[in-house]
């Protein structure tokens, strides 16, 4: 009996995609510490706190959020059940969106199947969730631009391990109808800028809410049938006095992203990196194996079913 039960928590141990990437070859020890969470600035807007989702509603505006929100206040996608959700409120100025996203470890998915999701400005353009760690990024893989722009580096961390972006937008400008500019987009990972005053060529980036984009639009939170997670999701616009974004989306003051401070004053990308989950407990790392990043042949065939 107790073999039995054993044998049960072991099943369940290797089916819990937040456990220890086993077989998950490590690039460099950073990769697998937390980036730090940045708190949101005075006189922010919170989007997601740990607690409510009441920013949030469903994409069609009336099913209930079925994204539920963990005892340890992040906020996770169901599973293809939950549908995309999109703020309440919608935004048409330029704005610092802070989001912070974790993977889940999916070894045994592939390509756009493996921790899939998305942050869409407007509703519009998606900056790409997914586990794209370790590899040769494009414009569909984590940080791209979906069908845009491939991010400048590859900044992912290990799946299971929190990273954050730093999303700089200014919307496209319009003139009686007529465009007059892009929308520009710049964006930090994890602190390395992963796209440099980017302009967005695409008035609708695949699976968006598309309409006129001479209006301002939500963000929304997409559901790709992956269990990614977020949390402490926080908004500064343009018009807020107390934390200023220039023009160019770049702000001029605030929280720092690059070297985040650590209680002792060292930057933690120099600390001795130990990796911790939820509960406090060291991560499980194991380094011996290397997991194949290639896609086979049919989960190539697959995703190009369910690209986006
Ligand atoms: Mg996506």
């Amino acid at each position: 009996m107790f073999s039995f039960a054993l044998g049960l928590a072991l099943l369940a141990g290797s089916q819990n995609p937040y456990g220890p990437l086993e077989g998950l070859r490590i690039l460099k020890p950073a990769d697998t510490q937390n980036y730090p969470s940045t708190p949101a600035p005075t006189g922010a807007t919170i989007l997601f706190d740990g607690k409510s989702t009441d920013a949030f509603k469903h994409r069609d505006g009336k099913t209930p959020i079925g994204w539920k929100v963990t005892e340890d206040g992040f906020l996770e996608v169901t599973g293809g059940k939950g549908g995309d959700i999109v703020t309440k409120e919608k935004f048409s100025e330029p704005l610092h969106l802070h989001v912070e996203f974790r993977v889940p470890y999916m070894p045994k998915a592939s390509g756009q199947g493996r921790g899939n999701s998305g942050v869409y400005l407007q509703g519009r353009y998606e900056v790409q969730v997914l586990d794209s760690y370790g590899l040769d990024s494009k414009d569909n893989d984590c940080g791209g631009i979906y069908g845009v722009a491939k991010p400048l580096e590859n900044a992912c961390k290990a799946p299971t391990v929190w990273q954050a972006y730093d999303i700089f937008f200014t919307p496209p400008a319009f003139k009686d109808g007529k465009k007059e500019s892009e929308g520009v987009i710049t964006v930090k990972q994890n602190g390395v800028v992963i796209h440099d005053k980017q302009k967005i060529t695409k008035d609708n980036t695949t699976s968006g809410l598309g309409g006129n984009p001479a209006e301002g639009g939500p963000i929304l939170l997409q559901d790709h049938g992956n269990p990614v997670q977020y949390r402490n999701i926080w908004i500064v616009k343009k018009s807020n006095a107390s934390a200023k974004v220039s023009d160019a989306g770049i702000p001029k003051e605030g929280p720092r992203y690059d070297a985040p401070q650590t209680g002792n004053g060292q930057n933690a990308f120099n600390l001795d990196l130990t990796d911790l989950d939820a509960d406090g407990n060291p991560r499980k790392i194991l380094r011996e194996r290397v997991m194949p990043r290639e896609e086979p042949l049919l989960g190539r065939f697959r995703d190009r079913f369910r690209r986006r």
